[in-house]
């Protein structure tokens, strides 16, 4: 062995106890920086519940540019927001100059401390202080410091936006445009995407959950739904969801959500109409379509119900 090789397995060895320390830091989750355009990179999160694969279950994009990065979405643990940030830091230097989130949901905003510290600007969909203010977010995060323990501590907390959006705006840094669109409570209490205007790529936020049935929640199918019509109709050259593989065919993709929620609204919206019980309802219903679509199983049935009783409270505003 020469002096030469004897040096690099030396630093090779250093580079590995490194390693070891940074095993520590950080979750032992596969993340990786995958390009989608010029401008435009993304992490996917694995499909699962909020507390499986250590937290990593939504995905986030940055947007690099000349004059600074902007993130999308900042992941579900401060330690996952760390480890986007240090794959960041491989392909650019540029500072984080802003977050925009999709909306606030605990897997996408747990991670926003790490770019506060950093000073970067923080920006919100209105009605995102719904979650903020609302009870059940900080019995969340309890249960997430014991669940998601170590990397949601007693150090974690929610970070409230510097402004909120309302409505739709335009964001310019670099020379890339992202336009905000506002949403509005569709998926959550307030939600936005945005459009990376030179590349054509629409970072959907959770409107779109990619290869797996959507968590409906306390969504508004009406609203959600307009949504995606409209955007079924832009031009894209690729759309990131909030959960799953970006698509170069965002279209097929919107396509599939809005046929899902179309007939979770048709059948309930029928079964609600003939004052048929829920319980009737779901086992006549035919779910050939999506019975073999991930999390169907899990989310199915409390989507039908979700949207059941939300049909019943839209009626009833007629
Ligand atoms: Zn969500």
């Amino acid at each position: 062995m020469t002096f030469i090789t004897r040096l690099l397995a030396g630093l090779l060895l250093l580079a590995g106890l490194n390693n070891a320390h940074a095993d520590e830091e950080f979750p032992p989750v596969v993340m990786e920086l995958l390009k989608v355009s010029e401008h435009v990179y993304y992490v996917q999160g694995a499909p699962g519940a909020a507390t499986q694969n250590h937290g990593f279950i939504s995905n986030a994009s940055v947007v690099v540019t000349d004059e600074g990065v902007i993130v999308f979405d900042s992941l579900g643990t401060p330690a996952l927001a760390k480890l986007l940030l240090q794959k960041l830091r491989e392909v650019t230097d540029q500072p984080v100059k802003k977050v925009i989130l999709s909306h606030y949901h605990a897997d996408h905003v747990y991670g926003l401390q790490v770019f506060k510290e950093l000073g970067a600007e923080i920006i919100a969909p209105a009605g995102a202080e719904e979650y903020i203010n609302a009870e059940n977010t900080a019995t969340v995060l309890a249960e997430r410091r014991k669940l998601l323990a170590p990397w949601v501590n007693a150090d974690t907390h929610i970070v409230s936006p510097d402004r909120y959006v309302e409505g739709n705006e335009e964001i310019t840094l670099g020379g890339v445009t992202l336009k905000l669109i506002f949403n509005g409570k569709a998926h959550s209490d307030g939600d936005q995407s945005v459009l990376v205007e030179p590349d054509g790529v629409l970072l959907i936020g959770d409107l779109i959950f990619e290869g797996r049935v959507p968590y409906v929640g306390d969504a508004n199918t009406k609203v959600w739904l307009e949504r995606l019509k409209e955007m079924e109709k832009g031009k894209l050259a690729a759309m990131v969801p909030g959960h799953g593989p970006m698509s170069k065919n965002p279209q097929e993709v919107i396509k599939t959500t809005v046929h899902y929620i179309e007939f979770l609204r048709d059948k309930m919206g029928a079964a609600v109409e003939e004052m048929t019980p829920f319980d009737e309802a779901y086992e006549a219903t035919d779910w050939g379509d999506f019975i073999d679509m991930p999390a169907f199983a899990e989310a199915n049935r409390t989507n039908a119900y979700q949207v059941y009783l939300s049909l019943e409270r839209e009626s009833m505003a007629e």
